[in-house]
């Protein structure tokens, strides 16, 4: 039985992921990345050369793949029909394509049913993502929005990136985060917009630990 779910969601580069594992580590409760799965479900989709216009198709490629996530302290791990993928999913590649997956109902359905499962096989859960508190857990006990401007969102992705050893172009990264923003937020299905009940943080100018001090001063567990 679950005991609790806290929600975090927000746009790319709002510090979702860190907030959302430090609170866990913090509560002793379990990290829920929900964006893995849909950037597992694009991985596996282009491994298998799918079209990604053809949504029969994807439907399929995510029913047939092996999907297995497993939130281990600090991050989830992602395994595609036995392969390790947790490295891979996080390729710009598959942050271009992410899009086509996230933007068609039935596929996010999909999706959700796996997110929903994760959840359910942990007693204390913080699930991360764009739609936790509206769509996937709207009876969750705690719902937060994170947000930062555009700027600060795309100097930390480019910081997160940099390290990996990929090459930036801060402005172009900067305009890729408003693309995927616009888009994410006016899809017609989960868009992201906070929860009528979330609380919503701004942390551009406040630092991770402070972030979740702000949130634990909201949460009475
Ligand atoms: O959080 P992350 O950057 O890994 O998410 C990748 C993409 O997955 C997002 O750009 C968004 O389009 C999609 N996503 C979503 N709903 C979620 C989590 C992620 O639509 N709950």
């Amino acid at each position: 039985m679950t005991e609790f779910i806290i929600t975090i969601d927000g746009p790319a580069g709002s510090g979702k992921s860190s907030t959302a594992k430090l609170l866990a580590e913090k509560l002793g409760a379990t990290f829920l990345d929900t964006g893995a799965t849909y950037r597992a479900a694009t991985l596996a989709a282009i491994m298998k050369q799918a079209d990604m216009k053809d949504i029969g198709a994807l439907e399929k490629i995510i029913d047939d793949t092996n999907f297995k996530f497993d939130s281990t302290p600090g991050q989830m791990t992602v395994k595609i029909d036995e392969k390790d993928c947790t490295e891979q999913i996080r390729e710009p590649e598959v942050t271009q394509a992410v899009a086509f997956i996230a933007s068609v109902p039935s596929l996010r359905e999909k999706l959700v049913k796996i997110q929903r499962a994760l959840a359910a096989r942990h007693k204390k859960v913080v699930a991360e993502g764009r739609d936790q508190g509206t769509v996937v857990f709207p009876n969750a006990d705690y719902k937060f929005f994170l947000t930062a401007n555009s700027q600060q969102r795309a100097k930390r992705r480019s910081a997160e990136l940099t390290a990996k050893g990929h090459k930036i172009n801060l402005d172009q990264l900067q305009q890729e985060i408003e693309k995927r923003d616009h888009t994410d937020k006016t899809r017609d299905t989960a868009p992201l917009v906070p929860a009528a009940e979330a609380v919503i943080i701004d942390n551009s100018e406040i630092t991770l630990e402070q972030t979740v001090d702000e949130i634990l001063k909201h949460i009475e567990i």
